[in-house]
C-alpha cells in the first residue's frame, strides 16, 4: 500500500471510530446506548454506500471527469481508479495509432496482402494492391470465400496443404491474364493466414529473355564448334610432332566447349518445360548403364559397387533421369582419388517412395559450400573441376531434372571422407518392376 493510501485508510478508520464513539456517548447520555450505537453504525454504512455510488458513477460516466480532491479512503480509491482509467485510455490511443500505422503500411505495400480466416477460408481484410493484382473489390469481397473470389487459381488444394503449402510461382493473375504472380501462404496465427501475391511479370519476362538468349547462343555455337572439333580430330600429331602438345590441348579444350554447349542446351531445354513425360523408367538397365559409365570413367582406379534393394521401377523420363544420375556418378568418380570407392544404391523409403544414392569416399565438400553447390557454374575448386573435365553445370542439371519429377536432391558431405548425393522420389513415382527386368542383375 502506498503511504497516501495508508494514511487515507487510517483517517477513514479514525472517522468511523469517532462516529461510533459519538453514537455510544450520546446513547449513554440518553440512557439508550444500543439503539444509538446502531443508528451511528447505520449512518456509517449509509455514508459508505453513498461514496461507493460516487465511485461507480465516475467509472461508468461517458464524459471524462476531473479526479476527486478530498481526503479519505473513498477519494483515494476514486483517484487511483481515475488514474488507472486515464492510463488505460492513453494506452488504447497509442495502440490504435500503431494499428492505423500498420494498416496504412500494409495498405501501401506494392504486394497484394490478404488476411484469410483459416477454418472458414473467408477474406477478413485485403490491401489496395489486392485489387489490381488479384481483382478483389471492396466491399464485394469483404468476408467472401477466398476460393471463389480468386478463381481460377487453385486455391482449395493449395489452402488444404496449409503450413506445408509450397509457394505458387509464375501463375496468371485472376484479374489480368497478362500479369504473372508468385503467391505465398504465411500462417501467422492458429486462426489467420496471410496470402501474399507479388507481381513478377517483369522478372519472368527478363527470365524468359535470359533463357532464350542462353539457348540461342548455345545453339549458334554448336555448329562452328562441331566443325572446329571435326577438323582438329582430322589433324594427325605424327605429321607435325612439334605441334603435338598444342594439338592435344586444342582438342581437349574444344571437347570441353562442346560439352559446355551441350550442358547449356540441356538446361535450357529443361527450364522450358513444366513437366516431363511419365513413362516407366526401367531401373535395372539404368543401373547397369550407370555402372558401365562409372567404370569407363574410372579406368579401374576405383572400387565401384551397385546395390539394387528397391526391386521397383520409377515413373518419369528415362532420358532425363539417366542424365541426372549420370552426372552424380561422374562427379563421384571425378572427385574421388584413385583407390577410393563409389557406391550406387537404389532402395525403398519408409514412406513408400524410393531413393537412388551415390556415395563416394572422395574429397568431400566443405559445409559452407553446400547451400550453393547446385547453382550453375558454382564450384568448390575451379581448378579441380577443370582438371577433371567439369562444366560446372552437372548438379544444376541433376537438380532441375529431379525437380521436374517432384523429387529432392539431398547432399551430405564431409571433407576428406566423402559425399552422398541422394535422389528421393515420392511414392507417386514408384511402380512395380516390369517382369522382364525383375530378374536381370546390374
Ligand atoms: P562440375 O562440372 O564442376 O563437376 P557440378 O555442377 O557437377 O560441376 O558440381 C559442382 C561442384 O560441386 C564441383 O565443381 C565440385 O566442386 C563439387 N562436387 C560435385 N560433386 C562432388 C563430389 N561427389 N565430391 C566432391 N565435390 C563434388
Amino acid at each position: 500500500m502506498s503511504p497516501d493510501a495508508r494514511s487515507a485508510w487510517f483517517r477513514t478508520l479514525g472517522q468511523l471510530m469517532l462516529v461510533l464513539a459519538v453514537g455510544l456517548g450520546v446513547g449513554l447520555l440518553i440512557g439508550h446506548p444500543w439503539p444509538a450505537l446502531t443508528i451511528a453504525a447505520l449512518a456509517v454504512v449509509a455514508w459508505h454506500y453513498w461514496k461507493l455510488r460516487g465511485v461507480l458513477l465516475r467509472l461508468t460516466a461517458r464524459q471524462r471527469q476531473a479526479p476527486p480532491t478530498g481526503t479519505g479512503v473513498w477519494n483515494e480509491l476514486d483517484r487511483l481508479l481515475a488514474r488507472g482509467q486515464s492510463e488505460m485510455r492513453a494506452r488504447k490511443r497509442r495502440l490504435l495509432s500503431m494499428l492505423r500505422a500498420y494498416r496504412a503500411a500494409a495498405a501501401a505495400l506494392p504486394d497484394a496482402v490478404v488476411v484469410v480466416e483459416r477454418n472458414s477460408q473467408r477474406i477478413l481484410w485485403f490491401n489496395e494492391a489486392a485489387t489490381p493484382l488479384l481483382g478483389l473489390q471492396h466491399p464485394r469481397h469483404q468476408d467472401a470465400s477466398v476460393v471463389t473470389a480468386l478463381q481460377p487459381l487453385p486455391m482449395a488444394s493449395w489452402l488444404a496443404a496449409g503450413r506445408n503449402a509450397e509457394p505458387l510461382t509464375d501463375v496468371a493473375s485472376p484479374a489480368n491474364a497478362g500479369m504473372r504472380l508468385n503467391l505465398r501462404l504465411i500462417p501467422y496465427s492458429d486462426e489467420l493466414w496471410l496470402l501474399v501475391a507479388r507481381d513478377v511479370t517483369r522478372t519472368m519476362r527478363l527470365e524468359h529473355m535470359r533463357r532464350d538468349f542462353v539457348a540461342n547462343v548455345s545453339h549458334e555455337l554448336r555448329t562452328p564448334l562441331t566443325v572446329i572439333h571435326g577438323y582438329l580430330e582430322m589433324l594427325d600429331p605424327e605429321d607435325n610432332p612439334d605441334w603435338a602438345p598444342m594439338l592435344a590441348e586444342m582438342q581437349l579444350q574444344s571437347q570441353r566447349m562442346a560439352q559446355l554447349v551441350e550442358d547449356l542446351l540441356t538446361l535450357s531445354r529443361l527450364e522450358a518445360r513444366d513437366a516431363l513425360p511419365e513413362e516407366p523408367v526401367a531401373m535395372t538397365p539404368m543401373l547397369t548403364a550407370l555402372r558401365r559409365e562409372a567404370e569407363a570413367l574410372s579406368q579401374n582406379r576405383h572400387r565401384i559397387t551397385v546395390t539394387d534393394e528397391a526391386g521397383i521401377d520409377l515413373l518419369g523420363s528415362t532420358r532425363e533421369l539417366h542424365s541426372a544420375f549420370g552426372n552424380l556418378v561422374a562427379n563421384a568418380v571425378r572427385y574421388t582419388p584413385a583407390g577410393g570407392e563409389v557406391e550406387l544404391r537404389f532402395a525403398r523409403d519408409a514412406d513408400g517412395g524410393a531413393t537412388l544414392s551415390v556415395r563416394d569416399t572422395g574429397y568431400g565438400i566443405p559445409a559452407a559450400h553446400l547451400p550453393r553447390i547446385t547453382e550453375r557454374f558454382y564450384r568448390v575448386s575451379t581448378s579441380r573441376s577443370r582438371e577433371s573435365g567439369g562444366t560446372g553445370l552437372g548438379l544444376a542439371i541433376a537438380k532441375h531434372v529431379l525437380g521436374l519429377h517432384g523429387a529432392r536432391l539431398e547432399i551430405e558431405s564431409e571433407v576428406g571422407k566423402g559425399s552422398v548425393f541422394a535422389c528421393r522420389f515420392g511414392p507417386e513415382r514408384v511402380q512395380a518392376r516390369a517382369p522382364n527386368h525383375a530378374t536381370a542383375t546390374p
